[in-house]
């Protein structure tokens, strides 16, 4: 592609400016980098399950003798058959 789209920079936060040219491809690898920071960042906020150690990213985790669990864990682990 042969646009060019043009950003003013600070990048050493100093208030010193640069303008850079970057081409539309650039500026979407940016742009997803950027999103994919957030949301790594979003992960490493979020509870982690204490059987798997994994972020749970959903609304609701079991809480089991104190300590947080995943659904696939809590299923896995307290679930029992008590029959029908
Ligand atoms: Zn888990």
């Amino acid at each position: 592609m042969g646009f060019r789209h043009c950003r003013i920079l600070d990048s050493d936060h100093s208030g010193k400016l640069e303008l850079v040219g970057m081409t539309l491809r650039e500026l979407e690898y940016a742009e997803e980098k950027r999103q994919q920071k957030l949301y790594d960042e979003w992960l490493a906020s979020r509870p982690k399950c204490w059987s798997c150690m994994d972020p749970i990213e959903e609304e609701f985790a079991w809480e089991i003798n104190g300590h947080t669990y995943c659904e696939f864990c809590a299923e896995e682990k307290f679930r029992v058959f008590i029959g029908d």
